[in-house]
């Protein structure tokens, strides 16, 4: 494994890459995974590497997992990268595509491996649907005991795919915070494994940005449009450019679009006000249920990684979120969640000209409802 530490983002403090950390025990900020580069770049062995087809273990040297054996996977990742049929230069990353339907199982193959490498049994998971039915589909092929927390407001599909999953189901009143807290106090209780948007999770993720630069021919696009709620798959796509650069396997690192929902956009706002902290919002109000987290697990590393890139970051009304789902149904037969077809509807809100990637994050039959 070349992970060679855990390092906070805030006070830098640094913890062994064997054990289990969620934020910083020092300061309670979100915590990184360090690697050893010059150790992976020898290791590349860069004819077979580039001969593979793009899949998410095909960049397992990137992952924080000591042996791959202990590997819990549905083979996930490798979903297309489809042309639009209207805009030229215009390209959609089909995450929907994945096994559960979203890309969160990118980041549960990995923290459940994880898990099953730590000697867990018991996993808990704070979610608004598509997180939970990842990872309780993951506990369920490892054989794991999983417990899951979601508000009431959640799709309907969401809740049966996870009690479907066999997962032990608790609808929470409240938001997506709430839930939340409910995990923290499950860890309190007894020892228990939790999944989450914490580190591991955001090392998995990083998959969607391998994967897309890899389909490029490892060429940089003028934009990757992401969609933001607790902001770790947009700080997993950074870290994953990032990283390639440093390999050499990548020129420059392309321009970052963050795109919120108007009625819960505190990334929005702390980066248009330059300040380093996010204030959240206490009530996020958007039928994108899957981008409805008001104060983001992973948004200090977001805001620092707008910043170092000069990323842009908007927000889109609900019914500009409608609109692009609907022209990505009629007019290029792809079917999307709400949440899904939000970085299309920032893109569309900027004009973006060039070769632009939007990631569409999750199915159309995770969250059907005409709204
Ligand atoms: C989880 C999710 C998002 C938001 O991702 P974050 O990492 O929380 O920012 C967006 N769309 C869909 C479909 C999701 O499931």
């Amino acid at each position: 494994m070349f992970a060679k530490g855990i390092r906070c983002v805030s006070c830098k403090k640094e913890f062994s890459p064997h054990l289990v950390i969620y934020e910083c025990e020092e300061c309670g900020s979100p915590v990184d995974i360090e690697y050893d580069y010059g150790g992976i770049k020898k290791k590349l062995i860069k004819d077979l590497f580039f001969k593979e087809q793009p899949s998410h273990w095909k960049y397992n040297l990137l992952y924080p997992i000591e042996d791959l054996s202990n590997r819990v996977t549905l083979q996930e990742g490798g979903t297309p990268l489809l042309p639009s049929k209207k805009q030229k230069g215009l390209l959609f990353k089909i995450e929907g595509m994945n096994p559960t339907g979203s890309f969160k199982d990118r980041g549960s193959t990995i923290e459940i491996s994880k898990a099953v490498e730590l000697g867990v049994s018991e996993v808990a998971c704070a979610t608004t649907g598509n997180m939970g039915a990842s990872v309780a589909s993951y506990c369920a092929r490892a054989g794991l005991r999983c417990t899951i927390y979601l508000p009431f407001f959640s799709p309907k599909n969401k809740i049966t795919q996870i009690q479907q999953m066999g997962a032990e189901t608790h609808l929470v009143h409240g938001t997506y915070e709430d839930a939340l807290a409910k995990t923290k106090e499950l860890r309190k209780k007894k020892h228990i494994y939790l999944t989450g948007d914490y580190a591991y999770r955001g090392e998995g993720e990083k998959s969607v940005g391998f994967e897309i630069i890899d389909q490029l021919n490892w060429t940089s696009p003028d934009y990757i449009v992401l969609p933001v709620g607790n902001a770790t798959l947009f700080s997993a796509t950074y870290k994953a450019c990032y990283e390639l650069k440093i390999l050499g396997l990548l020129q420059a690192i392309p321009k970052l679009v963050a795109v919120q929902a108007f009625g819960c956009k505190p990334l929005v706002d702390a980066y248009q006000k330059g300040q380093k902290k996010i204030t959240p919002v206490k009530q996020p109000q958007t039928l994108a249920s899957a981008i409805a987290c008001g104060n983001p697990v992973d948004g200090m590393k977001a805001l620092a990684a707008l910043q170092k890139t000069r990323g842009l970051c908007i927000d889109v009304q609900d019914s500009e979120i409608l609109a692009a789902r609907e022209e990505l149904a009629w007019k290029e037969g792809l079917f999307v969640e709400p949440s899904g077809a939000v970085s299309y509807a920032g893109a569309k809100k900027l004009n973006l000209k060039g070769t632009v990637v939007c990631v569409l994050t999750g199915h159309g039959l995770k969250d059907p409802e005409k709204y």
